[in-house]
C-alpha cells in the first residue's frame, strides 16, 4: 500500500520518520480517525469535511500551522482510499513535528503531515454491537484543564486514554468510562458517551469531552425521530439507572453498554431506542436513506 507523506505518495515500507522526531519525544501533534464505507454510489468516506476541519481546529489550539491547506488533506484522503483500492477501512491523518531540534522550547520545527489507510472492521466486535459491551468507570480522568485540553484531538491526549482502556481490558471489561476532574462523567477511552431515560436522550456537555462527528450524527439522528436531547453534566448515578446507554465514535461506531461497574443498565441488553439509532447510523455512512 501507500501513504501520503508531505504531498507524495510513498510506499508503505518508505513512510519513516527520524529518532529525534520531536513529536515522538513530547507528543505535540495532532490527528484523526476517520472512516470509508462502501456506499451504492462506491466508496464513500464518512463525514470527511468535518474531520479535516477538526484536524485544523486541533492544529490551531496546539498553535501548530500545517504546511497545506484543507483542502489538499482532504484530497489526500480520497487519493489513499482509492490508490489502495479500499472499498471501506480507516483512515488516520497525522501532523507532526520534526527533528531539526530537541527541547521543550525547540522553535521553527518543521511540521509533516501524513495520511494513512487501512481496512478495518468493528472496533469492539461484532457482537458488542450487537448485545452491548460491559464498561468500567476508570481511576484515571479526563482533565478539562490540562494545557492541550480535549478539544484538540492531539497525540498527548491519548496517554490517560490508552492507560484507562488497558486498565479496563486487564480488569475484564471491554472499555472505560473516564470522570472528569469534578467526578463528572465526561467520555470512553475514545468514545463519547450518551444514556436514555425515561424517552428523552442524554448526553454529557463538551466541556471534558471531544466534540466527537460522531455524537454530532446521533444528535442529529435523534431530532429526525423527535428524540428530546438533554446535554448537561451526569453523574455516574444516572449511568447506572439509566434505561439504555451508548458509546458513539469513528472506531466504536454505536456501541451499546450493557453494564457499568457490574450493574446492569436497563435490561442489561441493546435497548430498543439504541437498536433503532444505531440502525439509523449505519444506513447514514452507507449512504442508504433511513428506512
Ligand atoms: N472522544 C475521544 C477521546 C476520541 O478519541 C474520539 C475519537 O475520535 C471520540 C471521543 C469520538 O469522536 P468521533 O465521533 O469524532 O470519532
Amino acid at each position: 500500500g501507500v501513504i501520503w507523506y508531505d504531498g507524495k505518495l510513498v510506499p508503505w515500507r518508505d513512510a519513516t520518520t527520524h529518532v529525534l522526531t520531536h513529536t515522538l519525544h513530547y507528543g505535540m501533534g495532532v490527528f484523526e480517525g476517520v472512516r470509508a464505507y462502501k456506499a451504492e454510489q462506491g466508496t464513500a468516506i464518512f463525514r470527511l469535511q468535518e474531520h479535516t476541519d477538526r484536524l485544523f481546529r486541533s492544529a490551531h489550539i496546539l498553535g501548530m500551522k500545517l504546511p497545506f491547506d484543507k483542502d489538499t488533506i482532504s484530497e489526500a484522503q480520497r487519493t489513499v482510499v482509492r490508490e489502495n483500492g479500499l472499498e471501506s477501512g480507516y483512515l488516520r491523518p497525522m501532523a507532526f513535528l520534526g527533528s531539526e531540534a530537541m527541547g521543550i522550547s525547540a522553535k521553527n520545527l518543521s511540521v509533516h503531515v501524513i495520511v494513512a489507510a487501512w481496512p478495518w472492521g468493528t472496533y469492539l466486535g461484532q457482537e458488542a454491537l450487537e448485545r452491548g459491551i460491559r464498561v468500567k468507570t476508570s481511576s484515571f480522568s479526563r482533565h478539562h484543564v490540562n494545557v492541550t485540553m480535549c478539544k484538540a484531538k492531539a497525540n498527548g491526549n491519548y496517554m490517560n486514554s490508552i492507560l484507562a482502556h488497558k486498565e479496563a481490558e486487564t480488569d475484564g471489561y471491554d472499555e472505560a468510562l473516564l470522570l472528569d476532574v469534578d467526578g463528572f462523567v465526561a467520555e470512553g477511552s475514545g468514545e463519547n458517551v450518551f444514556i436514555i431515560r425515561n424517552g428523552k436522550l442524554i448526553t454529557p456537555d463538551l466541556t471534558s469531552a471531544l466534540e466527537g462527528i460522531t455524537r454530532d450524527t446521533l444528535i442529529q439522528l435523534a431530532a429526525e425521530i423527535g428524540l428530546p436531547l438533554v446535554e448537561k453534566r451526569i453523574t455516574r448515578d444516572e449511568v447506572y439507572s439509566a434505561d439504555e446507554a451508548f458509546f458513539t465514535g469513528t472506531a466504536a461506531e454505536v456501541t451499546p453498554i450493557r453494564e457499568l461497574d457490574n450493574r446492569a443498565i436497563g435490561e442489561g441488553t441493546r435497548g430498543p431506542i439504541t437498536t433503532r439509532l444505531q440502525a439509523m447510523y449505519f444506513d447514514c455512512v452507507h449512504g442508504r436513506a433511513a428506512a
